[in-house]
């Protein structure tokens, strides 16, 4: 049992083994229980059967931030053509109480945008039809979009890519991937007077 949790080990180590593998299973499960501050165990008896027991700790959510009621009510528009990314970006934004309406293209972006009004847009910037510069570009030449905070979130990080953002218009730059803290962080700061 001692050998049961190192990696590259198995009981039956023969050549002629019964089981497949490489015997990482449970040195990995051990070694996740343990990065998520728990543990594994397991208690066995010869011809009766083994018991294998994973501990997490649970922790009480923490009590509403000062970003839930900023961003609760609120209308996003999250300009986004790969949809892992507008399932993760909504996700978030809902989970605090968001209002999220996904443009996929850059044409679409702009209709929905003058059609909702939303409070806040997320900005991706390679995008089919418009990119997001132009798309940014545009909405900042209306006078209704000129205050709107327009926070591109991008995974173009070369040097320059964030001045080219701002000089289309746009209010805050972030780049994929990034720390769902570090985003929220940005609304907060995009979305206090
Ligand atoms: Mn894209």
């Amino acid at each position: 049992m001692g050998r049961l949790f190192q990696p590259f080990t198995q009981i039956d180590s023969s050549l002629a083994r019964q089981y497949a593998g490489t015997g990482l299973g449970l040195a990995l499960v051990r070694r996740l229980a343990e990065l998520h501050g728990g543990g594994v165990a397991v208690e066995s008896a010869p011809g009766r059967g083994s018991r294998f027991s994973l501990t997490l700790p649970w922790r009480e959510p923490p009590e509403a931030g000062p970003l839930e009621p900023l961003l609760a009510g609120r209308t996003f528009l999250v300009v986004e053509d790969n949809p892992v990314n507008q399932r993760s970006l909504g996700d978030m934004l809902r989970a605090r109480g968001g209002q999220v309406v996904v443009a996929a293209d850059g044409s679409q972006a702009l209709e929905l945008a003058v059609a909702l009004r939303p409070d806040l847009i997320l900005m991706d910037i390679l995008l089919p039809e418009l990119d997001g510069l132009e798309v940014t570009r545009r909405l900042r030449a209306r006078p209704e979009f000129a205050r709107t905070p327009i926070l591109v979130v991008t995974a173009l990080a070369l040097p320059g890519d964030q001045e080219r953002c701002r000089a289309a218009g746009a209010t805050a730059y972030l780049t994929k991937p990034f720390a769902s803290r570090a985003l929220l962080l940005a609304l907060e700061h995009a979305l206090t007077p």
